[in-house]
């Protein structure tokens, strides 16, 4: 069993970019490693340098031929033809980038890594990881693998068979409930912003029998979340007792997102890790979407200090409020003039507010549900 909780990364991550127009060309992954190490909370005993996922274990859930193309276009640097039409590599939002096949097979690994170190238990973050819209034989919403569904297969490989999925992105879910929804030693539940990509995730979508979607309206609020975690998420999950808990927490559900209209404080992702720790003996903490360089690193960063139980500091001192300061946000008013405890502080100010009655309706509708 993992003595400590444990971080994977990789410096892969640094300077990698889908493209100069691409969401993905901010830094998230690097921005949590420094600002993790900055705060002396990411010594060598605690992080772990991700390996990258060979091919033939990437096959457990991805096609042959679609790895094979990954590879391709990494080496060639284009997209044949064939390449975009049957696995959608090459397009606007899954680019050709140096890195395609190297970056994602990296999270991959680490994601499979982690349900091999929990096999005793433990808790483990990885926030490279996360990419739930990845589908077996085609890359979908900037995901070109699904590391979470192979990080539920590599978890069912030693010794955990029930399986809690909680995915608290602005988007659905998709690939991870194409690949479980029916399963009944799962239990998914995703909580998403309603009417957007990829148009899943519908309240009466239950992928099969097993999945649980929340669409919700725009401006979600942390009272709001704080409703659905203590009514619908915590009770779910405690009724299921999973062996193991994987929780996609993407931070494009955050208010300064550029992608999405849901205005959640960091304080909710937070609180949804603090409340999953202890609901089963493993727990696997990756990230997802979040595209405004700030709030992924101060959130990412504020997910390890709840896993290790440190007090997050009212104002960050000099060496983290550096690194905070050095990011750039190009193309996007947010990086023009960012209010200024964008770099001191890791924590939002609350965003409570009302809860509105279609919140509750749908919250009423998945706990009435038997599974
Ligand atoms: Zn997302």
């Amino acid at each position: 069993m993992l003595s400590r909780p444990l971080f994977l990364g990789s410096e892969i991550y640094r300077g990698s970019s889908y493209g100069p127009s691409h969401p993905l060309r901010v830094p998230r992954v690097s921005t949590v490693i420094d600002l993790a190490r900055a705060l002396g909370w990411l010594g060598p005993d605690q992080y772990m340098t991700s390996p990258r996922a060979k091919p033939a274990a990437l096959t457990a859930w991805h096609t042959p031929d679609y790895i094979a193309a990954l590879q391709r276009a990494e080496a060639t640097q284009e997209a044949r033809p064939e390449d975009i039409a049957r696995h959608h590599i090459g397009t606007v939002s899954n680019p050709v980038y140096p890195e395609i096949y190297r970056r994602p097979a990296t999270a991959a690994g680490a994601s499979i890594l982690a349900g091999e170190l929990l096999a005793d238990g433990g808790i483990i973050h990885s926030p490279a990881g996360g990419t739930h819209h990845g589908m077996p034989d085609r890359a979908s919403g900037f995901c070109y693998l699904n590391d979470a569904v192979l990080a539920i297969l590599s978890l069912r490989a030693h010794g955990a068979r029930r399986i809690a999925y909680i995915d608290i992105d602005a988007h659905h879910g998709d690939g991870v409930e194409f690949a479980f929804g029916a399963d009944p030693e799962c239990i998914l539940i995703s909580v998403h912003q309603e009417k957007r990509w990829p148009g899943t995730g519908t309240l009466a979508d239950d992928g099969g029998g097993h999945s649980h979607n929340l669409p919700v309206p725009r401006g979600l609020n942390d009272t709001e979340f704080a409703y659905i975690l203590n009514e619908l998420i915590l009770p779910k999950v405690t009724r299921f007792a999973p062996d193991a808990i994987v929780l996609q927490c993407g931070a494009d559900a955050v208010e300064e997102d550029p992608l999405s209209h849901l205005e959640l404080s960091n304080n909710a992702h937070w609180s949804a890790v603090a409340a999953l720790m202890g609901l089963a003996p493993r727990l696997l903490v990756l990230g997802g979407g979040g595209y405004n360089p700030w709030s992924v690193g101060r959130l990412w960063t504020g997910v390890w200090a709840v896993l290790n139980g440190h007090p997050i500091p009212e104002r960050l001192p000099p060496e983290p409020e550096a690194v905070l300061r050095a990011l750039e946000f190009k193309g996007n008013r947010r990086g023009r003039n960012p209010p200024e405890h964008w770099f001191t502080t890791l924590r939002d100010a609350p965003r409570p507010g009302p809860i509105r009655d279609e919140i509750r309706h749908g919250v009423g509708v998945l706990i009435r549900r038997d599974t």
